[in-house]
């Protein structure tokens, strides 16, 4: 297929290198970033759009995916897709699905987790939203950049997902830091509060398998001094977006709001920007009650 592909940051880049690895041909623009392997470099946005099959946004957030969509879309083959798979808001989501209609191209939203590694590897996981025809276009080239794709539904669907998939890992993180501060105080050792935790009904996947504890459960973020792995910025942005939405829709949700609380001042008031989100445990444990 001929793609092009817009923002190749420090997802989007091996993203693409994957997609030319694989034999596609691809077309690349970014502001910054250089190409990477394989990837032809495009003179502007719109350049990415001509004759392609598929135009994939990898974009920090959605004022962006949405000014860019406004210069590619007019420039697109009717039927081709428009994919987008940076995390952004739904009501962007769904707004660019529209935009997309209006020009005759398919749209979806295929947000991915996984992270850098997962990108790197051809690993990721993609929920998707939009029509049974975009997801199909997509599929072969889901494909190739993750394990696994989930088509959860109309236009906005594959964001909804990722933000309550978030949600909850924003929330189990810091419960899951919150009682380990607690075990220490306690008088508990890690291993054996690990030992419990993983194989009784706390467990979780920030326990069992990204556990804030450095030293104890598989590697981790917090065996290499909480660089991260999944920025604890990252987290804020997941979680905004996640509040955004349930105001929105009138969704009551106060553990998000919490978590979203805390991260914000971990990453603005305090000294988690840059950090990995499991860096919470530190946090905790010089705290006390008040
Ligand atoms: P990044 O900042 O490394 O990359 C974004 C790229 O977009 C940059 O290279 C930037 O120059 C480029 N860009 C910005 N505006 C542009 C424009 N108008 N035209 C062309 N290029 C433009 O960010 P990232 O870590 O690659 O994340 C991208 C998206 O993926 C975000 O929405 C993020 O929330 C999401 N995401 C990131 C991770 C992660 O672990 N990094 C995991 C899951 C999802």
């Amino acid at each position: 297929m001929k793609i092009g592909f817009i923002g190749l940051g420090n997802m989007g880049g091996p993203m693409a290198a994957n997609l030319a690895k694989a034999g596609h041909a691809v077309i690349g623009y970014d502001l910054h970033a250089p190409m990477p392997e394989g990837v032809a470099q495009a003179k502007t946005a719109a350049q990415t759009a001509q004759d392609s099959d598929v135009v994939i946004t990898m974009l920090p957030h959605g004022d962006i995916l949405r000014s860019v969509a406004a210069e590619i879309l007019p420039a697109m083959a009717q039927g081709s897709v428009f994919l987008d798979c940076s995390t952004v808001d739904v009501e962007s989501a769904r707004q660019v699905a529209d935009q997309a209609a209006a020009h005759g191209v398919l749209a979806a939203d295929g947000p991915v987790s996984g992270g850098i590694g997962g990108a790197a590897g051809g690993t990721l996981t993609f929920m998707v939203g939009g029509s049974d025809a975009a997801f199909g276009k997509i599929s072969p080239l889901l494909d190739i950049m993750g394990q696994k794709a989930v088509h959860c539904g109309a236009s906005g669907a594959g964001q909804a997902a990722k933000i309550c998939n978030n949600m909850i890992l924003g929330v189990t993180m810091i419960a899951t830091c919150e009682a380990f501060a607690l075990a220490d105080k306690l008088g508990l050792d890690r291993q054996k509060m690990f030992d419990v935790v993983s194989t009784s009904s706390g467990y979780s996947w920030s326990m069992n398998a990204y556990c804030p504890a450095p030293g104890v459960g598989p590697q981790s973020p917090a065996d290499n001094s909480y660089q991260p792995g999944f920025a604890a910025d990252l987290m804020l942005k997941d979680l905004r977006l996640s509040q955004q939405a349930a105001a929105a829709v009138d969704a009551d949700t106060p553990m998000g709001a919490d978590a979203t609380e805390l991260y914000r001042q971990f990453v603005e008031d305090e000294d988690g920007k840059g950090r990995d989100f499991s860096a919470m445990l530190p946090r905790f444990e010089k705290r006390g009650r008040s």
